[in-house]
């Protein structure tokens, strides 16, 4: 089987400073890959770079056999089909949360307001949160706003989902609920890149984790693999900080 998405030497830099430094990885359809590492390691950039959204200097990356350095590749319509979910949740305050999820679905995939919005309810019960349909985005809490911001990617059916720290900006008591959404999308077999500090989950859910530090992937394996038994020192050393 092809890999879904294939990043091969990728490579950037802001200005002087090289942010990703010659990554390479393949990711499966169906699987989930969670990406740990410290703080500037590059997580955050690299997940921008698998959706279009930065522009490497050096290097490929391909999603389902589409690369986005191709300038004949229309990198919005790839990217339609790449869901991103932030620690921000970045729903828009002047609308109801159930617009909020048909938005894009009217915009982007051109469907009618009523196929949108059958979907938007179909969302709102699968995270949960059918009863806060009219109510203004604003009045959430973290937790629900989340869920709400997943619901929102899903509702263009997306062949992939990233999350980069999806929980971390939330209260403890509710990052629970949205690890919650998160492990069901998994089971349900979308393919799916984490990047969280989350290291129940990752054991839990991940097929792979990746660790990165100063935009190289130090190492890689099942959870229990790199939880367990570290081969790398740097591995190692990260692990103790945060276990
Ligand atoms: P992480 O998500 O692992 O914390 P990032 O990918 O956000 O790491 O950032 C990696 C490095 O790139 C950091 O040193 C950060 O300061 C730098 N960086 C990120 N975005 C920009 C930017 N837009 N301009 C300049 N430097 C940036
Ligand atoms: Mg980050």
């Amino acid at each position: 089987m092809k890999p879904i998405i294939e990043v091969m030497d990728l490579t950037m830099s802001y200005g002087e400073h090289q942010v990703l430094n010659s990554i390479n990885v393949a990711i499966n359809k169906s699987e989930v890959v969670v990406i740990i590492g410290p703080s500037g390691s590059g997580k955050s950039t690299l997940l921008r770079c698998l959706n279009g959204l930065e522009k490497p200097q050096y290097g490929e990356v391909i999603i389902d056999g589409q690369s986005l350095m191709d300038s004949s590749v229309n990198i919005s319509s790839v990217r339609a089909n790449i869901g991103m979910v932030f620690q921000q949740f970045n729903l828009f305050p002047h609308m109801n949360v159930l617009e909020n999820i048909m938005l894009a679905q009217e915009q982007v995939r051109k469907r009618s307001k009523e196929s949108s919005q059958a979907k938007a309810l179909d969302l709102l019960q699968k995270v949960g949160l059918t009863d806060k349909a009219e109510q203004s985005p604003t009045a959430l809490s973290g937790g629900q706003a989340q869920r709400v911001a997943i619901a929102r990617a899903l509702a263009m059916d997306p062949a992939i989902m990233l999350f980069d720290e999806p929980t971390s900006a939330l209260d403890p008591e509710m990052v629970g609920e949205v690890l919650a959404v998160m492990k069901d999308l998994a089971r349900e077999g979308m393919t799916m890149v984490v990047v969280t500090h989350e290291m129940g989950f990752a054991r839990e859910i991940g097929d792979r984790v990746l660790f990165m530090e100063q935009g190289i992937i130090i190492e890689e394996g099942a959870p229990q693999q790199l939880f367990d038994q570290p081969q790398q020192e740097r591995t190692r050393d990260f692990l103790s900080k945060v276990l």
